[in-house]
């Protein structure tokens, strides 16, 4: 067996020691003499590992008990129909596009009612974040929708814009569990765990619990609405529980390792040394400001679409991984989770340098 270091954006990387486990369990999960993907949702084990999933993501994310936790699927471009779906109650939200992600969100939103584009960085590919401290809020605003980590463009909001007491909607799927966060200034905080947590095929929404009503758009499917969810903890039909015992992991990983506020550290740590390296090179060049820098995804450009080209090839031939850009970008793209170990950031540096040493001319 050969493992690569494998910086895909996502599904992504995940814990090496939850893979394991999970291999284990495979065909007898706690002595039950058979695999989790095997029994039924609503058996005692399987309600034991979404509960302590439920209980262990409250501590990691220290989640206020007016929140609710609901494991659901759809991916979390399905969020981009709930959400306007679920709250747009007057019919209006705001919305700041600074990627594709949320720019797909605003286009969904104004299916179902009015969406405010109140603030882009399209005029300059993404690669900024604009400044949030005064932006027109629409006085009958539902919610101001964000996406906070920009996984294709690799920049992420460093403050929260201001919403003038609007409710604020976001979607962290790529840096969901990366650092600490403050639940309570969020109404709802939502992401595909693919990118950050676990396998493909769960979203994770954390809302408010006065959010969850039944006055809903008319017409929201059952299954689209929150308070169903809610009601039924996330049993209202079968979840994805294979996905769910996963994260239920992931989470147990994050806590063993130390929490957020550890992750946070390792994940700058991981970043700095990536970060470092691309402003010193002559080679290759960070392709967004640097203050709005992602510490999760970490685009870069030779500026010589042969070379970027030539440069994945060889990457990948030397055990790391998916490191082709979006093709709306070029170039290439480090996505650098909580599972990488700073070992592969360490060794992409050490190739980066040696690629340079070899090509610059
Ligand atoms: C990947 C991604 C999405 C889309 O996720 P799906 O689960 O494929 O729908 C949405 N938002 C962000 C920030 C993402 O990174």
């Amino acid at each position: 067996m050969s493992r690569v270091y494998n910086f895909s954006a996502g599904p992504a990387v995940l814990p090496e020691e939850v893979l394991k486990e999970a291999a284990a369990e495979m065909l007898d999960y706690n002595h039950t003499g058979m695999s989790v993907m095997e029994m039924s949702h609503r058996s005692k084990a399987f309600e034991e590992i979404i509960t302590e999933a439920e209980q262990d993501l409250r501590d990691l994310m220290n989640i206020p008990d007016n929140y609710k936790v609901l494991f659901l699927q759809g991916g979390a471009s399905l969020q981009f129909s709930m959400i306007p779906m679920n709250l747009m109650k007057n019919g209006t939200a705001d919305y700041i596009v600074t990627g594709q992600w949320s720019k797909k969100a605003f286009q969904e939103a104004s299916k179902y009612g009015k969406a405010n584009k109140i603030a882009s960085s399209e005029d300059k590919t993404f690669s900024y974040i604009p400044d949030c401290s005064d932006l027109p809020i629409s006085e009958d605003a539902d919610y101001v929708y964000i996406c906070e980590n920009n996984t294709i463009y690799g920049t992420k909001y460093k403050t929260l814009p201001n919403t003038k007491g609007k409710t604020l909607v976001a979607d962290v799927s790529s840096c969901f569990l990366s650092e600490p966060v403050d639940v309570t200034k969020y109404g709802v905080i939502y992401g595909g765990v693919q990118k950050n947590i676990g396998p493909a095929g769960v979203v994770i929404v954390i809302i408010r619990e006065d959010l969850i009503t039944e006055d809903v758009l008319p017409g929201t499917p059952t299954m689209m609405q929150y308070k169903i969810h809610a009601d039924a903890k996330s049993l209202y039909n079968t979840p994805p529980a294979y996905g769910i015992y996963i994260c239920g992991k992931v989470f147990k990983w994050l806590k063993k390792m130390g929490g957020l506020e550890v992750m946070k550290q390792r994940n700058e740590e991981k970043a700095r040394i990536l970060y470092d390296f691309l402003d010193e090179s002559k080679l290759f060049n960070g392709t967004v400001e640097k203050k709005d820098r992602s510490l999760m995804n970490v685009p870069f450009v030779t500026g010589d679409a042969d070379l970027d080209a030539k440069f994945v090839k060889e990457a990948k031939e030397a055990g790391l991984e998916n490191l082709k850009g979006h093709r709306t970008v070029g170039g290439m793209r480090a996505s650098i989770y909580n599972a990488m170990p700073k070992e592969g950031v360490e060794k992409l540096v050490a190739f980066m340098k040696k690629f340079e040493e070899e090509n610059h001319v």
